[in-house]
């Protein structure tokens, strides 16, 4: 029965040899039986990551891959620990929906690019027209220009923000990661916050553990960092406290921004991650937003094996924390002139 089920099966010993396996994974895997009966599946498949995910113990998780003895097909691997010391592990054929991901994510970078070029002639043009000596434009379609202005410019921040996002999600796009001192990411973006800040005149505030680096891609963070500010400045009442922290401990580390201003309901708390998704959406677009900062967010956490955590309450604070695992930290052996880490400046 098993061994015509459409899935590759297998059964695993303590040691992760292979026991036995169903016709389909022997296809998939291209194993050679009996051969490979009691060979550990992590030198049979010789792939790091699978290795890393099958040692790791973490069987909440599953592992995407090519199946390694059929190239056409993606595969999706889970493994489930089975009587006393055995492991089941199932492999599905995923082809079909990385298809699909991949035409979606075709579509977000093809149309966000398209549409970046003429948005940004008709932005150009506004702009002229807004000039103040610009005598051939009447009184009366000053105002119209000025809101035609401030739309083509919302317009191309979207436009932005959905060509970042797609280059996030694109698997190809492998970037450079080195140790990184936070220190001065965090005081620029403490900067960026009282210039944003403007009149509402909150307080910021930064805390920097400076003697540990992290190992990240720099401008990824920046990126991360700069939208979880700018919601902070947003959602935050004129005169509020902002605080954008860097610690560090035996866990990890982790870099958080908060704020004490108007929150965000618990059941909501899942949701915003997600493209577009807005508490208020009239609010959000008053104040600017994209609706894509918090879906930007958590694409940079998960290319840095991150996790996110948001706490709130409505009217009162909210705080974004992500956390990095202790792999990614190192001591700072004093800072610029070390090589390979970068100061920021
Ligand atoms: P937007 O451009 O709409 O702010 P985001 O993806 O950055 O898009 O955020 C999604 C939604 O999450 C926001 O519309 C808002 O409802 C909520 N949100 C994000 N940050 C905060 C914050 N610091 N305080 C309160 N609500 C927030």
């Amino acid at each position: 029965m098993v061994s015509r089920l459409p899935d590759a099966i297998m059964l695993l010993d303590d040691q992760l040899r292979l026991d036995w396996a169903n016709q389909t994974a022997v296809s998939w895997f291209g194993f050679r039986l009996p051969q490979d009966f009691q060979r550990s599946l992590v030198s049979l498949l010789n792939l790091p990551e699978f290795s890393q995910f099958i040692q790791s113990g973490d069987y909440k998780r599953s592992f995407d891959c090519v199946a390694p003895g059929a190239p056409a097909i993606a595969v999706r691997i889970r493994v489930v620990p089975f009587r006393q010391g055995q492991y089941i592990l199932q492999a599905r054929d995923v082809t079909q929906v990385k298809k699909l991901e991949q035409m979606r994510r075709d579509f977000m970078a093809n149309a966000s690019h398209e549409l970046r070029t003429p948005i940004s002639v008709v932005y150009g043009y506004l702009d002229m027209m807004m000039e103040d000596d610009n005598e051939g434009i009447s009184q009366e379609w000053r105002l119209a220009i000025r809101q035609m202005h401030e739309q083509t410019y919302r317009l191309r921040q979207i436009i932005d923000d959905m060509m970042t996002l797609s280059r996030l999600e694109d698997p190809e796009y492998d970037e450079e990661h080195k140790f990184v001192e936070l220190a001065p990411v965090l005081e620029s973006a403490g900067n960026n916050a009282t210039i944003l800040s403007g009149d509402k005149n909150h307080m910021i505030r930064t805390e920097i553990e400076s003697a540990c680096v992290l190992y990240c891609n720099k401008k990824e963070i920046e990126s991360l960092i700069a939208n979880l500010v700018s919601n902070a400045v947003r959602y935050t009442p004129d005169k509020g406290l902002i605080s954008i922290r860097w610690l560090v401990d035996a866990g990890g580390g982790s870099l958080s921004v908060s704020d004490t201003g108007i929150g965000i309901e618990a059941a909501e708390i899942p949701r915003i991650t997600e493209r577009f998704y807005r508490t208020d959406p009239a609010r959000a677009r008053e104040t600017g937003g994209t609706g894509l900062g918090l879906a930007i967010v958590k694409r940079i956490v998960n290319r840095h094996q991150a996790n996110l955590t948001v706490e709130s309450q409505p009217h009162r604070f909210s705080i974004f924390t992500v956390h990095f695992p202790p792999e990614r930290i190192r001591k700072n052996q004093k800072t610029s002139e070390t090589a390979g880490v970068d100061s920021g400046s």
